[in-house]
């Protein structure tokens, strides 16, 4: 038996008065699910814990089983980690966005114009600095899409108790790192951040890349800002802690991070956007293609859009992109022979937020030998009928290995 567990992120919801009060979820024609919710087993989960509004990131982490408030020391390490850093314990990392300062070192654009060009070039003399007094610690930037990039620095005493630097908005010049202790770490890591951002300028802003934006009137990308410190922590590989073999298919640099980090095998879409015009055929070709020729017997699956339309607000939309990860997704899924599927989101996103809410998201587990209850719907309210009851994300890699067969039992 093999096991996946598939997010539809941001899939749960709320009533929504232009559906009838009813939920996306509720409203979307998914013959697909339904089928699986009614020869499953079915509940509500809370992936942190009830109450609780979670990140995508905080979330996915509770679901592989660790705890996100030790795990989940900032954005930073998973950014990091996500665009392909090999981040270890006790490197301090950071995301960051390519900017512009003017002459007087005001930021007039947070993210340089939305650069499209390649700034591997930028990337490559970025790494050449060095920080006088600071020999000793490895300085490493990587670029991401875009404006984006992503920082770790690496070497004894460094510590993530320091503010940002990004001061958020234009017109005002980056702010000075400060520790907010008085641990000797915190300082150093503070003074060693405000130079290398200060050098940043320095190397950057003569930069042929950027004479040249300047020369057709587009923002330079003339600094880097590092924002969302985090000290990497020292975890358990996925496949020791679960006895596993595990692979990831996400759309998004942060989920990929994460699985990354928890020593999971990354597998690629073609066409994945993390949207809802994302290629879902390709997806589906992919999940298939490895289920049938490779020997994982755990995957982790991410589908972004339907979080993004909970973000815009879009009903339409969120019931539009369900009915088609029904139609072209879970038709196949269905199918799956020797397989233990599990379907559910990683928290609410819904329409009358804009953002994620702590509303307990819908699941079910599917595959030979489940307990099968008498819900026959996959949707918020239906669920709560069923066999799981009200599960927490930290209980489910454990519910799954148990349907697999692959723990230990605990006493005699
Ligand atoms: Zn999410
Ligand atoms: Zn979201």
């Amino acid at each position: 038996m093999r096991s996946m567990i598939i997010i539809i992120d941001g899939l749960g919801d709320r009533p929504v008065k232009e559906l009838g009060n009813k939920t996306p979820l509720q409203k979307a024609n998914t013959p697909n699910l339904d089928k699986m919710a009614e020869n499953g087993i079915n509940g509500i989960m809370d992936s942190i814990a009830p109450g609780i509004r979670p990140g995508s990131d905080t979330a996915h982490i509770a679901i592989l089983g660790y705890d996100p408030y030790t795990v989940y020391t900032g954005r930073g390490p998973f950014e990091a980690s996500g665009v392909g850093l090999d981040i270890k314990a006790g490197d301090v990392a950071f995301r960051c966005n390519f900017s512009t300062v003017d002459d007087n070192y005001i930021v007039t654009d947070r993210r340089a114009g939305r650069i499209k060009e390649d700034t591997t070039p930028l990337i490559n003399e970025l790494n050449k600095m060095k920080i006088e007094g600071y020999e000793d610690i490895e300085i490493i930037f990587k670029e991401s899409t875009g404006h984006r990039a992503a920082l770790i620095l690496r070497g004894e005493n460094l510590s993530d108790e320091i503010t940002d630097a990004d001061p958020k908005v234009v017109e005002k010049a980056p702010k000075t790192v400060h520790s907010t202790t008085n641990s000797p770490n915190a300082e150093k890591t503070a003074d060693l951040l405000n130079k290398i951002i200060k050098e940043s300028y320095t190397i950057l802003r003569n930069h042929p890349i950027n004479l040249n934006r300047i020369k057709n009137n587009e923002a330079p990308a003339n600094i880097i800002i590092p924002r969302g410190v985090g000290l990497v922590p020292e975890i358990e590989e996925l496949n020791k802690k679960y006895e596993i073999k595990s692979a990831c298919i996400a759309e998004t640099g942060l989920i990929i991070g994460i699985a990354r980090f928890a020593g999971m095998d990354i597998i690629g879409v073609e066409g994945s956007t993390g949207s809802v015009d994302t290629n879902l055929d390709n997806f589906i070709d992919t999940i298939i293609d490895n289920v049938k020729n490779t020997d994982y017997d755990f995957f982790l699956i991410n589908i972004k859009g339907a979080d993004e339309s909970g973000h815009d607000g879009n009903a339409k939309e969120k019931v539009e992109f369900i009915e088609k990860i029904d139609e072209v997704v879970f038709s196949k899924i269905s199918q799956l022979q020797d397989m233990i599927t599990v379907v559910t989101a990683d928290h609410s996103t819904p329409i009358t937020v804009k953002d994620h809410s702590a509303d307990p998201v819908p699941i079910l587990v599917y595959g030979k030998g489940v307990r099968v209850d008498d819900v026959k719907r996959f949707n918020e309210i239906d669920a709560v009928k069923g066999g799981l009851l009200r599960i927490k994300g930290s209980d489910l890699m454990n519910i799954l290995m148990d349907l697999i067969d692959n723990t230990h039992k605990f006493g005699a």
